[in-house]
């Protein structure tokens, strides 16, 4: 930004130079050169020999002088000029103005427009002809333009001259170039400070923050980004990435908690496993098949374990399509509630289903069998003491709703947001030896959004907890088109 500054302002310096100092005399005189060419064009469109008027307008307009001679012969006589350059050389310069007017003649009779410079020689009274473009020479001398041309009318030959005094500029080219010299100090230092400030002021926040984003590329999720900045581009790069560092943060954090919580809960099945087993091998009458039991359980909960990490990661990855199909899903509740008949004969509890009529929805069976599924093994695990657990389901508006309520000691409201994060596990208040592995209801919720569903809980402390979700009911009609 700095050299890019700097480098702009010395562009500017340049061309001021170029145009004001090496290219001043050329322009000057190109303009000069133009006008005098110009004023001679106008004045030989007189048609009529009366060139009097037309060239003292000429004349006063631009500033020049000039003259008309009729050509006769080898004579030229003057029919008409107009003075208004007291010193140009073209009315005063008598010594050389026969020759002058000769060479103004044969220039124009040899190139219709002719164009000479002179040098006027102070003190000698005389003026030389310049040839080509070296009056960049002669800057601190007067110098004199003029121009020629041959025009007929009628049966006459006129011969225009016109006379421009340049003015020189040498003089003025070293008052420019002194100034000129002050300004691009004031220039160039002024830029200098005003880049320095501004390319600090913009820069300095993002080499910190290049700083900072290393170290977070390191694994320090310390970082803090700065977020002062006069640019508000550069304070909203700093916000996101905090933003970002946080998220990551967040995102490491949980990955140790996710490694930690599965080789905990690896780690347990397994030991029951190995310890029953030993002492099942070593010590005589404990081959029993309670024993046994204890390792096909464990081994199940093992299995569970890793099946539901799979489906988790497969649900939050997105690589999970749902195969949808209809189904009725009061059928299905029914048959999963058939499966806990051993729990409900052997340890006492009731699990009530209640329905106005069957319902079909449209979903990914497996996936709603596993959402049901969990919430009534959690409600059974949380119920309370009259180990009862209620599935509702219930329709209107074409929505099927289904309702798994309990009568446990239901949930804080500071946790109720939590209890859906993968891994949150409350753990003080099961009523039986609890078999989950903190990930069930995060199943449900990734289980549901993929299908677009509403879920929620609502709980009641000391009453129990009412975890709902509900589907769109496929319209009997519909099935029937669909059907035929
Ligand atoms: P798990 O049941 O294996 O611990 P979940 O993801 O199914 O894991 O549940 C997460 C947490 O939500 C549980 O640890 C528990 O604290 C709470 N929870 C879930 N269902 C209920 C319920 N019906 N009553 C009270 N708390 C519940």
């Amino acid at each position: 930004m700095f050299t890019y500054f700097v480098g702009f302002v010395a562009f500017t310096i340049a061309l001021l130079w170029i145009f004001q100092i090496v290219l001043l005399g050329d322009i000057y005189s190109f303009i000069k050169i133009n006008e005098l060419k110009d004023s001679t064009e106008s004045a030989s469109a007189v048609k009529d020999g009366n060139f009097d008027d037309v060239l003292f307008e000429i004349a006063q307009k631009n500033n020049i002088c000039g003259s008309v001679y009729r050509i006769d012969g080898a004579d030229a006589s003057l029919v008409s000029q107009a003075h208004i350059e007291t010193n140009c050389i073209l009315h005063n310069i008598a010594a050389s103005s026969d020759s002058i007017l000769n060479m103004m003649y044969k220039g124009a009779a040899a190139e219709g427009t002719f164009i000479e410079k002179f040098i006027i020689l102070e003190g000698q009274g005389t003026v030389i002809p310049l040839s080509g473009d070296n009056s960049r020479d002669h800057d601190d001398q007067a110098t004199s333009v003029m121009c020629s041309k041959l025009v007929k009318s009628g049966a006459d030959t006129y011969l225009i001259v016109m006379n421009c005094e340049m003015v020189p500029i040498g003089a003025t080219v070293d008052t420019l170039r002194a100034q000129l010299i002050v300004i691009t100090a004031i220039l160039l230092v002024t830029a200098a400070v005003v880049a320095f400030v501004l390319a600090s002021r913009f820069s300095s926040p993002l080499v910190s923050m290049s700083k900072e984003a290393r170290r977070l590329a390191e694994g320090n999720y310390d970082v803090h980004f700065t977020e002062s900045s006069a640019f508000s581009e550069t304070k909203e790069l700093g916000a996101t990435l905090n933003y970002a560092a946080s998220e990551l943060s967040k995102l490491d954090k949980m990955q140790k908690e996710l490694v930690a919580n599965i080789s905990h809960d690896l780690r347990t099945p397994l030991t029951m496993i190995s310890g029953y087993s030993e002492m099942m091998r070593d010590i005589p009458g404990e081959n029993t098949p309670e024993n046994a039991q204890v390792i096909i359980d464990e081994t199940k909960r093992l299995s569970s374990l890793v099946s539901d990490a799979l489906d988790l990661s497969r649900l939050t990855g997105g690589t999970q399509k749902l195969e949808l199909t209809r189904f009725d899903i009061t059928d299905m509740i029914n048959d999963t509630i058939g499966r806990y008949a051993r729990l409900i004969e052997h340890e006492g509890y009731t699990v009530d289903f209640s329905f106005d009529r069957h319902a079909v929805v449209t979903a990914d069976e497996t996936r709603i069998l596993q959402v049901v599924y969990n919430l009534i093994n959690n409600a059974i695990n949380y119920t309370g003491e009259d180990k009862l657990v209620t599935v509702r389901q219930t329709v209107s508006e074409g929505k099927v709703r289904i309702e798994v309520i309990d009568t446990g000691e239901g949930i804080p409201d500071d946790k109720l947001e939590r209890i859906w994060d993968r891994y949150y596990r409350s753990g003080d208040y099961h009523k039986r030896p609890v078999v989950g592995t903190g990930l069930g209801l995060s199943i449900v919720k990734n289980c549901l959004i993929l299908h677009g569903a509403h879920f929620g809980v609502s709980s009641t402390l000391g009453k129990g907890s009412v975890f709902w979700f509900e589907l769109d009911e496929q319209s009997e009609a519909i099935d029937n088109i669909d059907s035929e």
